[in-house]
């Protein structure tokens, strides 16, 4: 039988996550159109991929309607980390609102399926760990956090209600914690800031008692668990867990980037941020079972080939 080439919409391409399945995408012998704004990705993540006749860049802001027709859409146009997300607050919300509705909207009028990146943070400061998906969260909604994770979170009501009222065929992942090559050296992750940090040679930022958790997926497995739910059967809605079970704590991650670094960088205590979770691991039994999907790279890999990554960068 011959193959199918699909029309891909990713939202928020140009990002960290989102030039990672342009790739893949393109990879996998599909026409990628990818929108973004630019305003915390870069034409850089993506510059390997211009010329390729099969990718097409649209500058377009989501909060505005878009007109195009595609097979499925990618919905990842968010800034995700704290530093970025808390910056212009109104826009973030705005962004996860506003750009959900026109994707759902645009998904409608065309017939296609359309896919969510929402998010751990829809479990707040979790009481239940690890999360499970029919826990229902821990969100201050007044908090410096709560433009993301509300946003997030009626993103995924608005996901469900076009899912009951239209009949839209929707795929809802919750991503945990991911780090890899193209995370943006200033965004303030804990991932990148650590690798930066001990390349730098300078001290590594813990905030607070670095006994607080969190579980690391390297960027590669994430896309692999993307792709699986997207083609899942369309009774498959989510939302799931994609993420990497092993929980470890902030200090532990600090000593493992300066053992991979050989860094001489001191450890030094910094206020812990607002409403930050405690703890933070993904039960991933849905995405096993349903999508017979789990990560593959252990931490130790994906951390050398993260800092291989800004080793160049800072280099360059
Ligand atoms: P990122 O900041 O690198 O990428 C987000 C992209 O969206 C950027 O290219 C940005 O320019 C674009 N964008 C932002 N606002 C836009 C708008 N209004 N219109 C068009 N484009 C816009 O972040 P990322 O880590 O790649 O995250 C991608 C998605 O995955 C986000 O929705 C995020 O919430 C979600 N997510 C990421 C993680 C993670 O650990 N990386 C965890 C949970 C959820
Ligand atoms: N929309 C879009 N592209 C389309 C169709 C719709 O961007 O191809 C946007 C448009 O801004 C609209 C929103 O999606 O307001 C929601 O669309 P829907 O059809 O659900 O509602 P309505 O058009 O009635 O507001
Ligand atoms: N963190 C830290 N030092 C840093 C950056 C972050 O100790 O330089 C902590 C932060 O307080 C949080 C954890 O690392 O407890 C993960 O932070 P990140 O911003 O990467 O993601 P999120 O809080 O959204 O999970």
């Amino acid at each position: 039988m011959k193959y199918a080439r699909k029309r891909v919409l990713v939202t928020g391409g140009a990002g960290f996550l989102g030039s990672h399945l342009c790739e893949r995408l393109l990879a996998d012998g599909h026409d990628v159109l990818c929108v973004d704004n630019f305003y915390t990705g870069t034409k850089d993540n993506i510059a390997h991929l211009i010329g390729n006749p099969y990718f097409e860049l649209i500058r377009h802001d989501v909060t505005f309607p878009l007109y195009l027709e595609v097979d499925e859409i990618f919905n990842l146009a968010c800034p995700a980390s704290p530093v970025h997300y808390q910056r212009d607050p109104v826009q973030t919300t705005k962004t996860s609102v506003h750009g959900a509705i026109n994707m759902l909207g645009l998904a409608k009028r065309i017939g296609a399926k359309i896919f969510q990146a929402s998010t751990s943070e829809v479990y707040g400061d979790p009481e239940v760990h690890p999360q499970t998906e029919d826990y229902r969260g821990s969100v201050n909604p007044i908090g410096p956090r709560a433009c993301y994770d509300e946003g997030k979170r009626c993103a995924e009501t608005l996901f469900f209600d076009y899912h009951r009222q239209h009949g839209l065929r929707i795929k809802v992942a919750r991503i945990f914690n991911t780090y890899g090559p193209r995370m943006h050296p200033d965004d303030g992750r804990v991932v990148s800031n650590f690798i930066v940090q001990a390349l730098e040679g300078r001290p590594i930022t813990i905030y607070g008692d670095g006994s607080q958790t969190r579980s690391f997926c390297f960027v590669d497995d994430l896309i692999e668990g993307f792709v699986r739910l997207m083609n899942s059967p369309d009774d498959i809605t989510g939302p799931i867990n994609l993420g990497n079970p092993r929980e470890m704590t902030i200090r532990q991650l600090a000593e493992a980037v300066i053992n991979l670094t050989g860094a001489k960088s001191d450890l030094i205590i910094k206020p812990l941020p607002a409403d930050d979770p405690l703890q933070r691991q993904p039960n991933i039994g849905k995405a096993r079972e349903i999508l017979s999907w789990e990560p593959t790279i252990a931490l130790e890999d994906g951390l050398i080939r993260t800092i291989d990554y800004f080793r160049a960068r800072l280099q360059g």
